[in-house]
């Protein structure tokens, strides 16, 4: 049992939702790596969405918006953490779901598409294929999923796949707390904010944009500018805890 009144209480039930996850097969071990990595960046960007992260979120909303194929690409620890969020974003942003894993069998691909599901999630059922120029298993995808996307919405991606997905043209839109990543550094969009965060705001301005500022916005989009400005709040960050 963890008491409510832990300091860190929200971390220490998502750490056990995590474990949890990993003991049923959801989540891989590398990704509870990944997770604690993700923590550390939280915690220099002060635990909250930024202002120049909430613009991401808009803009994300708005490329989602203006795409003709947008999929949602769901991958182990994105399934754990915000199964519930997806439905909403799915409706709102009229996007596939695809499931795609680094360390894929199987039966994760069934435990994980079950979780979505039982949450509501309308999950692309079609069969995946080696269609990206990858030599690990996140090369399999379907076509008609995320092999057609114009957009891709990819939270906590790998750095050689965000790059695969943008040499075929794809708009890679992701959310990764590390602005210095690879991934980061080579999507179309980062969002540098908690990806339970970042979710329900994406959610939000898909349905409050309006067409024309969903276009003005898309065609605004800038990424230096969003990784700059995350560098910045953490420096910021770390020099008033120095202080
Ligand atoms: P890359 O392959 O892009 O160079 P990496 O190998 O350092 O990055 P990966 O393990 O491929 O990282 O991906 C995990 C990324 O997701 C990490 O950068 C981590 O900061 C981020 N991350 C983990 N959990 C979350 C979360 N809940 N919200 C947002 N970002 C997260
Ligand atoms: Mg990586």
């Amino acid at each position: 049992m963890i008491p409510p009144d832990h300091p860190r209480y929200r971390s220490l039930l998502v750490r056990e939702r995590l474990a949890r996850y990993a003991a049923e097969g959801i989540v891989s071990l590398e990704g509870l790596t990944a997770h604690g990595r993700g923590e550390a960046f939280d915690y220099l960007i002060g635990e909250k969405t930024t202002e120049s992260a909430l613009i991401a979120e808009k803009t994300a909303a708005a490329l989602l918006l203006c795409a003709k194929n947008p999929v949602i690409s769901v991958n182990g620890n994105t399934a754990a953490l915000a199964a519930n969020l997806l439905p909403a974003l799915q409706e709102n942003s009229r996007a596939k779901v695809e499931v795609n894993l680094f360390h894929r069998t199987d039966e994760r691909m069934r435990k994980i598409t079950r979780l979505l599901r039982d949450q509501g999630v309308r999950v692309e059922e079609g069969t995946a294929e080696r269609l990206l120029p990858l030599s690990h298993d996140r090369a399999f995808c379907q076509r008609g999923g995320i092999f057609d996307a114009d957009v891709v919405l990819v939270p906590l991606e790998d750095g050689d796949r965000c790059q695969a997905l943008r040499g075929m043209g794809k708009t890679v839109i992701t959310i990764d707390l590390n602005p210095l990543s690879r991934t980061a550094r080579s999507a179309s969009l980062t969002i540098v904010d908690e990806l339970t965060r970042a979710l329900p705001n994406i959610t939000t301005y898909c349905s409050s944009l309006t067409r024309d500022e969903a276009v003005m916005l898309a065609g605004s989009l800038e990424n230096e500018w969003f990784l700059a400005d995350a560098r910045e709040e953490m420096k910021r960050g770390l020099s008033h805890a120095l202080d």
